[in-house]
């Protein structure tokens, strides 16, 4: 029986792992990969006392921390996929048919991206429809795309597919794009790039490979069709929580609900940190230290100490 299981190998879950083993908590990580969401990102220039590192860098670092720590049973290639209460305590069952106990459970397990829920989405991923720009940018060299999506990770697809595509429409359902104001600048001032607002994506098109996408224009209703090669879909995330079933409570957004001095969810035993959960503001950084302060809130439990002064 592990005193701790965290769920996830990204900041959130490497943070926990590094103070749980200095803790001297009995802990196991398992992680599908490591590093996180931002694997794919050529350049993360705000994780705190490194200037800039690929998302490649940053998951090395992050498993060479880990595995330099002493104290901590590592499980990496494998996917929690059930939680099952026990008489204090959960069994946790993974997709290659391991069983593992323990008394209290970190989830760490983050966001997957959301895919286009549109009449090709399905058909034409991988033939076209793509996920990720920083990985497949390279295949649509000189041709005309589509970015989907005028969020933080939209903006970065656009950036990353500049130097190949000859063209790239950037379509957003809303009257104003959303990312950072300085990322919006710089592709602005980009001749290649036309934005498209108030646009919803409605039908993507082709025969083998994608050749065009239907869109409404929300302020007159037109359906409008853009002929194209290739379509980058960034329309945001959704929490990786298929494994806890009802356990804890969620939002509408089926983010875990936490309490956000302690990272506890509304199940005793079960914490949680980083982009799964409903904190505001998702970023590499904030995610590590809630899961810290997750260990921190586990280990005060387990020696008994109440740090909690009355709320005013
Ligand atoms: C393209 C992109 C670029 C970004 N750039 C930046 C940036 O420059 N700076 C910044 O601060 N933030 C950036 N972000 C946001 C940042 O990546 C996230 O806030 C951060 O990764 C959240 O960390 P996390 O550990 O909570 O979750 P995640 O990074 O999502 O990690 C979750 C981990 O859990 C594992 N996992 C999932 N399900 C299971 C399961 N069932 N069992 C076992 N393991 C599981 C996954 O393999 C993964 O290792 C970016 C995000 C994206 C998508």
């Amino acid at each position: 029986m592990y005193e701790l299981v965290i769920v996830g190998g990204g900041p959130a879950g490497v943070a926990a792992g590094v103070y749980a083993a200095r803790k001297k908590i009995k802990t196991l990580l398992i992680t599908d990969t490591f590093g996180g969401q931002s694997l794919v990102s050529n350049d993360i220039e705000n994780w705190i006392g490194t200037k800039a590192a690929s998302g490649y860098d940053l998951a090395k670092m992050l498993e060479e921390h880990l595995r330099a720590q002493e104290e901590i049973e590592i499980v990496n290639g494998d996917l929690i996929e059930k939680v099952e209460k026990l008489d204090g305590g959960f069994r946790l069952k993974t997709q290659s048919g391991k069983e593992f106990e323990t008394e209290r459970i970190l989830v760490t397990s983050g966001s997957r991206r959301r895919h286009l829920d549109v009449p090709g989405g399905k058909e034409f991923d991988g033939r076209g429809v793509s996920y990720c720009a920083t990985c497949d940018a390279p295949v649509f060299k000189d041709k005309v795309v589509a970015v989907v999506g005028g969020g933080n990770s939209g903006l970065e697809a656009t950036i990353d597919l500049l130097p190949y595509a000859s063209k790239i429409y950037l379509i957003h359902r809303r009257e104003t794009l959303k990312g950072d104001p300085v990322t919006q600048e710089k592709i602005k001032r980009e001749p290649k790039v036309e934005i498209i607002l108030n646009a919803e994506t409605k039908e993507i098109t082709g025969s083998e490979f994608v050749t065009a996408l239907k869109y409404a224009d929300k302020t007159t209703g037109e359906i409008k069709e853009l002929k194209l090669g290739g379509v980058f879909v960034e329309i945001g995330s959704e929490p990786n929580v298929d494994f806890l079933d009802d356990l804890v409570k969620f939002n509408v957004y089926r983010e875990v609900v936490i309490d956000h001095r302690t990272q506890k969810t509304s199940y005793p035993g079960i914490w949680a940190a980083g982009d799964v959960t409903d904190v505001l503001y998702k970023q590499n950084n904030s995610s590590a230290g809630d899961a810290i302060k997750a260990v921190l809130n586990i280990h005060d439990e387990m020696t008994g100490q109440d740090r909690l002064a009355p709320r005013l």
